[in-house]
């Protein structure tokens, strides 16, 4: 599953990536700053670094490779995971806001809306869309960074009364590296300065262009304030996902990824995770990172009980000895024993590789005093 780029091996190493191609120059070796290296130059590049190398291939990581695989007949349908991104006060948060607070059925109406991080909801048509609602690209980034390729379908927020701005950009560009499809909403469509032809335009500019403008991008203009155009936003997530295909096997240990995690006074460590493939039970014993535990309890974002979580359904749920990171995966284990012995073990390398990191900064600064 995870493989180590040049860049990957100079950030464990705590050096520039330009001083690991330029010894790998030396070295003969001709390597570009992704460029996936294979056990045998990390060796010898970790080594000139005075860094010696242990490959933990461990079992465990190459089952969930395996498992991974479906068949095709046991796939069905599974709703889209999306991210919404886009620069500060374009509305981010309003939309998501209007999308969860509308999409509420009569009977779920008096839950207490909790910030869980991620939350389901059904449209009009009666189908179901995930949004992670994670603070900002960098969520985003850091999961990525971490391997977890978790969403979909991004949507780019831009404020029709403003412009394309640097993190509007910056989102784009994200989402083009995760291979995301994109979809534009125009939002603040309401106020009387809004002029979306002008944005059109600007992203037009970085060859962002619009289906209504023959492109292949779909737009929506919005209002998170009135809600105007936001059901034609959730069937425009539709449509692209559909283009996707996205299935997954519910009938198979969960598999997923963690969202956030945090300790909770009185509950104890709560983890939100998004159910990826399989289904997730109360009972099942779970590893995450370097973590694990047996599930005690799920609830969804609006605290109601949950008995199990199929693909693509975020949950909140309460039985690890400790809080994972964001991206890190999950995945269900046939044996608490099984889990706890590889959750000690991932906790055992971390512990080295932060103590190998701190000497060689200690190093480094002793070296540059000098
Ligand atoms: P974020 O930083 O992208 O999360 O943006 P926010 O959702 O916090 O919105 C920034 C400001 O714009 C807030 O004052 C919102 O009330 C306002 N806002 C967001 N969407 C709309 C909209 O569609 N119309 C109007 N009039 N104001 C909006
Ligand atoms: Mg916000």
């Amino acid at each position: 599953t995870e493989f180590v780029s040049a860049n990957d091996l100079a950030a464990l190493m705590n050096v520039s990536v330009n001083e690991v191609i330029k010894v790998c120059m030396q070295l003969g070796m001709f390597v570009s700053i992704n460029q996936r290296l294979d056990a045998e130059a990390i060796t010898i590049i970790a080594d000139e670094f005075g860094y010696s190398v242990e490959f933990i291939t461990s079992e465990d990581e190459q089952a969930l490779e395996v498992t991974i695989e479906e068949n095709e007949e046991d796939l069905v349908d599974r709703a889209p995971i999306v991210t919404i991104m886009g620069h500060v006060d374009h509305g981010k948060t309003s939309l998501l806001d209007y999308i969860r607070n509308a999409n509420v059925t009569a009977g779920e109406a008096g839950g207490i809306t909790q910030h869980i991080g991620a939350y389901s909801v059904k449209t009009e048509g009666g189908r179901t869309v995930t949004f992670l609602d994670t603070p900002g690209h960098e969520a985003f980034t850091a999961m990525r960074a971490r391997g977890a390729k978790v969403t979909d379908v991004v949507i780019i927020v831009v404020a029709a009364d403003d412009s394309v701005m640097p993190q509007t950009k910056e989102a784009i560009n994200h989402a083009q590296a995760a291979g995301s499809p994109i979809i534009i909403a125009l939002n603040k469509i309401d106020k009387p300065g809004a002029n979306p032809d002008k944005v059109r335009e600007e992203l037009a500019q970085m060859n962002i262009l619009v289906e209504e403008w023959g492109g292949k991008y779909q737009s929506q203009e919005v209002s998170a304030k009135t809600g105007a155009g936001i059901p034609d936003l959730l069937e425009k997530v539709l449509l692209e996902a559909e283009l996707l295909e996205l299935k997954a096997n519910p009938d198979r240990k969960a598999v997923g990824t963690v969202i956030e995690a945090s300790l909770d006074k009185g509950r104890g460590y709560v983890a939100t995770v998004l159910v990826q493939t399989g289904t997730l039970k109360i009972g099942d014993v779970v590893l995450a990172g370097s973590h694990y535990g047996r599930v005690k309890a799920m609830t969804d974002h609006r605290g109601r009980k949950m008995k199990e979580a199929g693909p693509s359904t975020p949950v909140q749920l309460l039985g690890l000895d400790g809080a994972p990171q964001a991206g890190d995966k999950f995945q269900v284990m046939e044996s608490e024993r099984e889990a706890r012995e590889i959750a000690s073990n991932r906790a055992q390398l971390q512990r080295e590789q932060s103590l190998r990191t701190r000497k060689h900064i200690t190093l480094d600064e002793i070296g540059r005093r000098l």
